[in-house]
């Protein structure tokens, strides 16, 4: 019987792709989505954007090249996007309503599926490492505000002045917004959020997703970047995802999960059905891809926008967005290396072993 993820993949793609040997390690980040204009994209700007994303894909293939652990590998290509201006992350986070920065992050190791989460977090400065401490210094998952930040002391966090997160670009969107009563889409037209996916040469999986949330938010407002199951998601089984956007939507889709949950089930379905004697149970690209498109067509329909980032344990590094563009970029022991911020750009294929 003709194996059915191998079906599947026939329709979607040509044989030739099958082939090739699956990375040893894989990595893919984000620097968040959303309504990018090509206009406004002058080279200089683009370049710096370009220059940002790889030093963080640099530092998180770095140490999955070097026999690190995937979760080491999301931790390292997070930090220098939280500490990039140009992102909403750490240094650059968006506005609350009050004028404050409020950090959102969390983190979920595939091996074990342990997890750690912060929100609303005004004085620490890599929010992903408190997120960490929380999955490997605590019995806990999700730690928020005052609390959180009294177990980062405990934990020797230092304390970071809140005006070191603040940009004038950001405050100036908050103003904008509320001079000109726009909603936080009109204000930000893009996410800006951070993540990074990775698969380390132990087969391990992790994800992790770092933000500002949305500008203007208020009431204590927290978006799906530090809700595991919605922003981040790890399963061995299945995949790694990392997601940016309207958080609200992909709240109510519980994204990350959901996409993992449908690998998962395909992998099983195909487990059940396979024929003993073909040997290769690898999924194809193009069935993960399939997936996370089907995941982010049912943010769209809802009304959401956004775009996440996929790697698998055969090591593809995907990326599935419904917005102009978002920034991004992967790279594989297979040597595909590189970064992307509008739609169709990418210059390797999805398949990271071509
Ligand atoms: N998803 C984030 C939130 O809703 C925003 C973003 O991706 O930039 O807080």
């Amino acid at each position: 019987m003709k194996k059915p993820i191998a079906a599947l993949a026939l329709a979607l793609m040509s044989q030739s792709a099958l082939a090739g040997e699956a990375p040893k390690w894989s990595i893919a980040i984000h620097g968040g989505a959303g309504t990018l204009d090509p206009v406004q994209m002058t080279p200089e700007r683009r370049a710096e954007y370009e220059a940002a994303l790889q030093q963080a894909l640099d530092a998180g293939a770095k140490v999955l090249a070097e026999g690190g652990s995937a979760i080491d590998a999301v931790k390292a290509a997070i930090i220098p996007l939280e500490d990039s201006p140009l992102f909403n992350a750490g240094r650059g986070a968006v506005f609350t309503w009050e004028g404050t920065n409020e950090l959102d992050a969390s983190i979920m190791d595939g091996r074990d599926r342990s997890a750690g989460a912060v929100a609303g977090v005004k004085t620490v400065k890599n929010p992903i490492l408190l997120a960490d401490t929380v999955r490997t210094d605590s019995e806990h998952v999700f730690l928020i505000g005052a609390g959180a930040e009294a177990f980062a002391l405990e934990k020797g966090f230092a304390v970071t002045p809140p005006e070191y997160f603040a940009t004038p670009a950001r405050r100036e969107a908050l103003e904008r917004m509320k001079a000109e009563k726009l909603s936080a889409l009109d204000v930000d037209l893009k996410f800006g959020t951070v993540g990074a996916v990775a698969l380390d040469q132990n087969g391990n999986l992790a994800a992790g997703t770092s933000t500002g949330g949305m500008t203007g938010k208020r009431w204590g407002r927290v978006g799906d970047a530090p809700v595991i199951g919605a922003g981040t998601y790890a399963d061995n089984r299945a995949c790694a995802v990392s997601a940016t956007g309207w958080g609200e939507y992909f709240l109510r889709v519980g994204v990350a999960h959901e996409i993992c949950a449908r690998l998962r089930a395909t992998r099983e379905v195909d487990a059940l059905m396979a024929d003993p004697a073909a040997a290769d149970d690898a999924m194809p690209a193009e069935v993960a891809q399939y997936i996370a498109d089907a995941v982010m067509a049912d943010v769209k329909q809802l009304g959401g926008d956004g775009g996440v980032i996929l790697v698998t344990p055969e090591g593809h590094a995907l990326f599935s967005f419904n917005t102009t563009g978002m920034y991004r970029g992967r790279a594989t022991s297979a040597g595909v290396k590189e970064v992307a911020i509008f739609g169709g750009e990418e210059r390797a294929s999805n398949t990271p072993d071509h």
